[in-house]
């Protein structure tokens, strides 16, 4: 039975397929070539989503930049240099819904200073720091309410595309995240995701056509200012799989380097290769299944392995021609997550590394096992997958799982309610939880040297257990 630090060696000679004979495969002779690795290998998510410690009393999105979560972020960082990803695109590095009217004391010099210690450490690691930015809309709240004109009339959260002063607005921000004193290295666009301006000059255009606009017309800006920039660009809200928007989406992608289709539907159309070939850019997904990190929970409350569900989403998206990810931020305070993180990251740099074998790895990595108790705890993760989604209607590729409201309407600085286990009915519930008591009894056998990991994850198993019986 090989090691990890055999199994890494390999690894890191591109050789980490033979890992797989060694634990009772016969190797292939001939077997096809091996895909190179995704392009755009992004870690993505609101500054907090990867912190050890929740937030249970903000409103979402919570973007408190303290000592700790610098802590957590540098050790993402590490992670993400092991897994060979090469940019991290954080969403609230400034602001979270409001950019300032007038345009001035964006941040305090404490904030800078955690920036500063972030982007240098993510350079240290060979990464690029990507901010998430609002187009036209996301961030411009205060603008709207304050600034005449800008809007449309017809949203509180978006900017009109035909406005002037929304124009030099949305130039305010870019040129703010291109001053080159914050050391970033490009941006993730997002336009659509609080939908569009609704007015009669804007309402003329189809959706692709309307964000195709403003996002050409901010990608060209940046382009111009600073072409040593990555410019990504995230469709939530926005369908790029439709045939008779493909014209304006070859515009989108002639002007970003990466674009990332939220919603994976045009893997659905059977289609999604011929689109990837027709564009301009590298083509992406979220990485199929994906958690909103629930904001307000302790990192224990809830276990959840899915990460054998983004390796194989990433591998059937390399197959279709794929190049670009924005891979979810999780909290590695909660070692089952760093599991599934790993498990999907594997994959984005060494595409033909199996679902299995990357799900082997992240176990063995996170829990310090070898030999026959990592085929034990990688089987027991792989049961707790399948336990959770054999029982609830999640398509991958289909948006996110939330494990609480991400925006909770009753109270949204409180933890919300379970709702990831009220979609299963009250009995699969109860049998879930009979499945969920035998793999606790199960990891309590498994002879794991790390035993705060271990405990931890008998505390998750608890977490979901305790939330199941709230419900009964
Ligand atoms: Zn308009």
């Amino acid at each position: 039975m090989i090691d990890r630090r055999e199994m890494l060696k390999l690894s890191a000679a591109g050789l980490g397929s033979l890992a797989v004979s060694c634990s009772g495969r016969v190797p292939e002779t001939s077997a096809p070539a091996r895909p190179g690795p995704f392009k755009y290998r992004v870690s993505v998510g609101w500054l907090r989503d990867l912190a050890s410690e929740p937030a249970p009393n903000d409103k979402w999105p919570c973007i408190r930049w303290d000592d700790k979560l610098l802590e957590d972020q540098v050790r993402y960082l590490d992670t993400e240099a092991e897994l060979g990803m090469n940019c991290n695109c954080a969403w609230g590095l400034f602001r979270s819904t409001d950019w300032p009217v007038p345009f001035e004391k964006v941040i305090d010099e404490a904030r800078a200073e955690k920036l500063k210690a972030f982007v240098d450490a993510a350079h240290a690691r060979g990464l690029k720091i990507l901010a998430g930015v609002g187009i036209y809309s996301w961030g411009f709240d205060e603008v709207i309410r304050k600034v005449p004109g800008v809007s449309g009339g017809s949203s509180r959260q978006v900017m009109c595309a035909f406005s002037e002063p929304a124009w030099e607005w949305q130039q305010k921000v870019l040129d703010f995240h291109m001053e080159p004193r914050w050391g970033l290295d490009g941006i993730s666009m997002q336009s659509a995701d609080q939908g569009r301006c609704e007015c009669p000059r804007c309402s003329r255009l189809s959706p692709a056509r309307y964000h195709a606009l403003l996002l050409t017309r901010c990608a060209a800006y940046v382009r111009r200012n600073r072409p040593d920039w990555v410019i990504g660009q995230a469709s939530w809200g926005l369908r790029v799989d439709l045939p008779e928007e493909l014209e304006p989406v070859r515009e989108i992608s002639a002007a970003v380097d990466y674009m990332v289709e939220v919603r994976e539907l045009s893997a659905e159309t059977g289609r999604r290769a011929e689109i990837i070939a027709g564009l301009g850019c590298a083509f992406g997904s979220l990485g199929g299944v994906f958690l909103e990190p629930p904001q307000h929970w302790e990192r224990l409350r809830w276990f959840l392995p899915c990460g054998l569900g983004s390796a194989r989403s990433l591998s059937r998206l390399r197959r279709d021609g794929g190049l670009a990810c924005e891979y979810f931020y999780r909290p590695f305070g909660n070692p089952v997550e760093e599991v599934s993180w790993r498990t999907g990251a594997a994959v984005l740099s060494e595409p033909g590394t199996g679902p299995e074998e990357a799900l082997r790895r992240a176990a063995g990595a996170v829990y310090g096992v070898s030999g026959e108790s990592l085929d034990s705890l990688a089987g027991l993760l792989a049961r707790g997958e399948e336990a959770y989604f054999s029982r609830v209607g999640f398509r991958p590729g289909h948006g996110s799982i939330s494990l609480e409201p991400l925006i909770w309407k009753e109270n949204p600085a409180a933890p919300g309610p379970p709702v990831y286990l009220e979609v299963m009915t009250a009995g699969a519930r109860q049998d879930y939880a009979r499945e969920l008591r035998e793999l606790k009894a199960r990891l309590e056998e498994i002879d794991i040297p790390d035993r705060r990991a271990a405990v931890d994850t008998a505390r998750c198993i608890d977490g979901t257990l305790r939330d199941i019986a709230a419900l009964a």
